[in-house]
């Protein structure tokens, strides 16, 4: 079933989760494996595979996706600190679940934006 990603089972609370938002567009929770003292992940209910499968219908949950990400910074005290949001798309950004999701990472100096190859 194309909508059984481990995320629908999550917005579904099929698997327990902390869930540390939720309205009728999107859902937010830690990531499972962090990657700095604040990661979380903020994905629209709709699943959506990844960037290249968006619609214009998809555009209110979209921009919900930021002020969601803005409102949990806050929360968690680095809006004035700094955080990075992050999209991945696909095998070369190593999106890994085929969900679109948001990563809102804060809490330290988080380096360069992207790998040097190698
Ligand atoms: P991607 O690489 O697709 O952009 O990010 C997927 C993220 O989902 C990874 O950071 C991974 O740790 C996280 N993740 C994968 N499975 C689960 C899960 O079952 N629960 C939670 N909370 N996070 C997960």
């Amino acid at each position: 079933m194309a909508d059984d990603t481990i995320f629908a089972k999550i917005i579904r609370r099929e698997i327990p989760t902390d869930i540390l938002y939720q309205d009728e567009l999107v859902t937010a929770f830690r990531d499972i494996h962090p990657q700095a003292p604040t990661h979380i992940l903020i994905v629209t209910n709709r699943t959506i595979a990844t960037t290249n499968d968006v619609q214009p219908e998809d555009e209110l949950a979209l921009g919900r996706l930021f002020t969601v990400a803005a409102k949990l910074a806050k929360e968690m005290g680095i809006d004035e600190s700094g955080y990075r949001l992050i999209v991945n798309c696909n095998r070369d950004a190593g999106q890994e679940v085929p969900h679109l999701h948001m990563h809102l990472l804060g809490g330290r100096r988080l380096g360069p934006l992207v790998a040097r190859p190698g």
